[in-house]
């Protein structure tokens, strides 16, 4: 299993949000203060005191470092890189909502977050507040009005981020449309935050709709005693739990580090569900591995890990087409029918020859 490692730094009370205030945390040296801020003008910087516990000072490769500490290379823009990368504006019918399947919708009432991921695939859309009051009417009228919808992704932004009332009433809409049938909230307020999850917040989830939380989740160490008492409160509550991943460079593109955070996840009551490529969001390039990388890492978690414990890999496919499992395939077409490949590498003929 996991060590988890919590580190104390002194004067840490609040989250940070300037380069200067990671420099006084001894996060970054003060000649790197200027870049972070601006680093800061593409996405907001934001860790909160549990990911500031949890980042090794003296640690240069630190993964959560790595995933929330600002970095130079976020200035610099590959050219297949976008400000849109999984096409969402193309897909959005009005504020608040991005409609790209048929049968479910994202609704993302903020685009604020309580601590800034710097790969995210939204990194040009978020930070920005809450959706207006108006906007968010018209955007359940959306929901309302289309009874082909069956899901709704709360999304954003972190909808747990949201004050408890709020949260309330929004479920509570959702949960008086006939044809809704399940709510997910994707979030990582309860690994970047976890004393947020508190009675109120979970109560803020209780509906006759399933509600599932999808936990963003990139390394074992991000579930701390504090995040696992948050999911035991979800899991407690009757919400089931799902993990989502980012294969990122540097943070878990290895096998040993996804293995023992898919583990983590199964012991936490979270059921592994996706393990994303990277998005080619702007300023990204310094996260990004290849899909030829990814796939061997499945092959290797499948000879390792219980099905129990397996993610899917999948590409949310440029532009906004949609999200496709990319993983390796077993199968293949052979001269006298098929043939399927084993967690070795053995190949035996399908069917069996006699
Ligand atoms: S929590 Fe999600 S939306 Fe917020 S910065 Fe991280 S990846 Fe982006």
């Amino acid at each position: 299993m996991n060590t988890v490692k919590s580190i104390v730094h002194p004067g840490n009370t609040g989250t940070l949000r300037s380069g200067a205030a990671l420099a006084d945390a001894g996060l970054i040296a003060p000649r790197n203060i200027a870049g972070a801020d601006r680093a800061a003008g593409r996405l907001p910087i934001a860790l909160t005191p549990d990911i500031v516990a949890l980042i090794d000072p003296f640690d240069a490769e630190d993964p959560i470092r790595r995933q929330f500490v600002p970095d130079a290379r976020e200035l610099a823009v590959s050219p297949e890189e976008r400000a849109d990368p999984i096409g969402d504006v193309a897909h959005s019918p009005c504020p608040g909502i991005v409609h790209r399947y048929p049968d479910r919708v994202l609704l993302m009432p903020l685009t604020s977050c309580l601590a800034y991921c710097r790969f995210c695939f939204r990194r040009d859309a978020v930070g920005t507040g809450v959706l207006a009051e108006d906007d968010l009417a018209a955007a359940l009228d959306y929901i309302g009005d289309h009874e082909e919808i069956w899901e709704v992704i709360l999304s954003g932004g972190d909808p747990l981020a949201l004050a408890p009332r709020r949260l309330a009433t929004i479920i509570a809409a959702l949960d008086a449309m006939p044809h809704i049938a399940t709510i997910r909230i994707h979030s990582r307020v309860p690994v970047v935050a976890p004393g947020r999850m508190n009675e109120a917040l979970i109560a803020a989830l209780k509906s006759e709709t399933p509600v599932y939380v999808a936990l963003h989740c990139n390394h074992p160490r991000e579930l701390t005693e504090a995040a696992r008492a948050a999911c035991r409160g979800l899991a407690d509550a009757g919400i089931p739990l799902l993990g989502q991943t980012v294969l990122l460079r540097g943070v878990n593109d290895d096998a040993d580090t996804l293995e023992n955070l898919m583990r983590t996840m199964v012991a936490c009551r979270i059921k592994p569900y996706y393990l994303h490529h990277g998005d080619l969001a702007r300023g990204t390039a310094h996260f990004h591995t290849t899909i030829a990388h990814g796939r061997e890492l499945m092959r290797q978690l499948r000879g390792r890990l219980s099905g129990l414990a397996q993610p899917t890999y999948v590409l949310d496919i440029p532009g906004g087409p949609g999200k496709v499992p990319i993983g390796p395939c077993y199968l293949a077409e052979a001269a006298d029918g098929l043939e399927v490949e084993d967690c070795e590498g053995r190949k035996h003929p399908y069917p069996p020859v006699a």
